[in-house]
């Protein structure tokens, strides 16, 4: 079984992000990319099916400016065997990556896709479902435990009450949760060695997908300063502020 798994380059999550000048978007000039935090969990859980034996292949694909092919090497280096980057300088909304992850789990004909289930830019937590959609496949998102067995795979998910536990038939796609596992760490000799493991690069007009924006962003802005708190001496200071300051009673 092959396992094909998404990685998205984003902003790292160390950095606080900013708009930029003209209220386009935000600042991606001279500031640190890294793989998406749900990513790294996708490729870690793909890497363990496969130790366990229970996968042959794994596949990590990416899509966007060809400064992916970075995030493709750092999958690489945890382990995965080859990767994929649809390259294009515009920008990618959650349906146009869910159609090309489509076209390539069509070519490559994974039993298996995993992807995080939402990337820290956009916090869209779109592209899974949107792909299982396309694919006509069970789809198990919010994944915090995986049991794979034969074509069939348990998986439990967060959900707002608790835990839920669902009984998927594979092929079928999983969108990673924060506990589903920690990522394992690039070793140097690893990172060495992924720099020669195979990584094709295609554009989205070869795969044949449309990848017009549906959505047009027509400006970015900084949130409101929040002000400071202040602490009450008394509940019948909060009282009167409640009343006659902020007026909410
Ligand atoms: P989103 O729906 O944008 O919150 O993204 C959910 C997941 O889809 C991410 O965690 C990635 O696994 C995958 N994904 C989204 N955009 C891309 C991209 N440009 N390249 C690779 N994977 C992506």
């Amino acid at each position: 079984m092959k396992i094909l798994v998404a990685v998205k380059r984003v902003l790292d999550y160390n950095v606080k992000a900013r708009v930029n000048a003209e209220g386009t978007g935000i600042d991606l000039a001279n500031v640190k990319m890294s793989m998406n935090p749900f990513d790294e969990i996708a490729v870690e859980e793909a890497l363990r099916i496969k130790e366990a034996g229970k996968a042959d292949e794994v596949i990590a694909v990416s899509m966007g400016v060809s400064q992916s092919q970075e995030t493709i090497r750092t999958a690489l280096a945890m382990g995965a065997d080859r990767g994929i980057l649809v390259e294009t300088e515009e920008e990618l909304q959650p349906l146009a990556v869910a159609k090309l992850l489509a076209a390539i789990a069509k070519r490559e004909e994974p039993g298996l896709v995993i992807v995080g289930k939402q990337a820290i830019d956009d916090d869209s937590n779109q592209t899974g479902q949107m792909f299982a959609a396309l694919m006509d496949w069970p789809q198990a998102t919010f994944a915090s435990e995986v049991e794979i067995d034969g074509d069939k795979m348990k998986v439990t998910r967060e959900v707002d009450g608790g835990l839920e536990s669902i009984n998927v038939s594979m092929p079928a796609l999983i969108t990673t949760d924060l506990r589903l596992n920690e990522p394992r760490y690039a070793k140097l000799p690893n990172i060495m060695k992924a720099k020669k493991k195979p990584l094709d690069t295609m554009t989205p007009a070869e795969l044949e997908v449309d990848i017009t924006s549906r959505l047009k962003v027509l400006k970015v802005e900084e949130p409101e300063q929040r002000k400071a708190g202040e602490i009450v001496g008394s509940v019948a200071e909060l009282v009167d502020k409640l009343k006659n300051e902020a007026k909410v009673i």
